[in-house]
């Protein structure tokens, strides 16, 4: 019996089968198991829930340079405090990518500023400068041009938007394909999945932020990496789940109520900077987790001053691990500072 899509109950195939990424690949992916969705289910999921999750990140995953299982992270176009135009690559560096043409008088002539992010650009320029002084001795002018850094007092601003209706539908799609892979079941049929999605994105939904570490797991420390854990509590028959991402993201609550006496415990933890995973080190106390009110723990979007000071922190430190320590060790050799890099608040 061939497995069939979750989404449109089409049998799966080799040629339809796709892998249901729980954690989006530009975010660092892992986790995805084949024969749950169709490649066009899959791409249904993707476009409204996992792209708008990748996207509240913004250049975040480029700056950590995130580990992709393929590939590498994008270059992003970030913008400084200054109003330059920078293009972030996923090594670490930076350029301008700034167009400028300036033409002024002078007492011997004219002096010409040209800027570009591409030599293709500052060629175009340079013609554009022939034109209009055909004096000008072109490879003379391109011999000149030279990278320019960032003013060393320049910040870039990253920007991050994790609110509900940006964040809520990739977390919801996470642990809809995260229990059909380690139960078999779906909990919610596709379609209804859908719609929770909208409305998450609509109206916001009853997920919590949690800042600290989730109450009652222990474990060890695993500061860049996600998590995907779901439990019920026997007591009351409800399935609570969260969502970790990167190790700046923490997202959780209720997830269904009616499951008593049904024993539920899945933990999935991946650390991303030693690109292992480490789910077996990790356990849940159940004498902590089972007491927990999970309609009022953690944050929610009323605490936003708080929630944005998190974030801010928790990106910060990241950056200071994974970016400048990078940056730094490449940039001693040719004498540069790492450029500061600071979420927009
Ligand atoms: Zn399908």
């Amino acid at each position: 019996m061939p497995k069939r899509c979750r989404g449109c109950d089409q049998p799966l195939t080799k040629d339809n089968d796709s892998d249901a990424h729980v954690i989006p690949q530009a975010l660092g992916g892992r986790l995805a198991p084949r024969g749950i969705l169709c490649s066009k289910c899959n791409g249904v999921l993707n476009d409204v829930a996992d792209l708008p999750l990748v996207r509240a990140f913004g250049a975040w995953p480029t700056l950590l340079d995130v580990p992709r299982q393929h590939g590498k992270q994008p270059s992003k176009m970030v913008e400084t405090r200054k109003g330059y135009n920078v293009s972030l690559e996923s090594d670490g560096s930076m350029m301008r990518r700034d167009v400028v043409y300036d033409v002024a008088p002078i007492p011997d002539g004219h002096n010409v500023v040209i800027g570009a992010g591409h030599m293709k650009t500052a060629r175009q320029l340079i013609a554009k400068a022939k034109a209009a002084f055909p004096q000008l001795d072109v490879a003379e002018a391109e011999k000149h041009l030279k990278v320019v850094a960032l003013p060393p007092d320049d910040e870039i601003k990253l920007s991050v938007d994790f609110s509900p209706q940006a964040v809520f539908g990739g977390i919801l799609t996470a642990v809809w394909i995260f229990l059909i892979h380690t139960t078999g079941r779906a909990f919610l049929e596709f379609d209804a999945l859908l719609k929770c999605i909208k409305s998450m994105q609509e109206h916001g939904g009853t997920f919590r932020y949690f800042v600290e570490e989730l109450p009652g797991l222990k474990g060890p420390t695993v500061r860049f990496g996600h998590k995907v854990i779901a439990r019920s509590v026997p007591a009351t028959g409800e399935l609570i789940v969260y969502v970790e991402i990167l190790g700046v993201l923490k997202v959780g609550g209720l997830f269904a109520k009616g499951l008593p006496g049904h024993e539920l415990e899945h933990v999935y933890a991946y650390d991303l900077a030693q690109k292992a995973e480490r789910s077996s080190e990790f356990t849940i106390n159940g004498a902590l987790f089972d007491v927990q009110d999970w309609r009022k723990a953690g944050l929610g979007i009323a605490d936003a001053p708080a929630l944005r000071a998190h974030f801010g922190d928790v990106l910060t430190s990241l950056s200071e691990i994974y970016y400048k320590q990078r940056l730094a060790s490449v940039s001693s050799a040719d004498g540069e500072e790492p450029q500061s890099v600071k979420p927009a608040t």
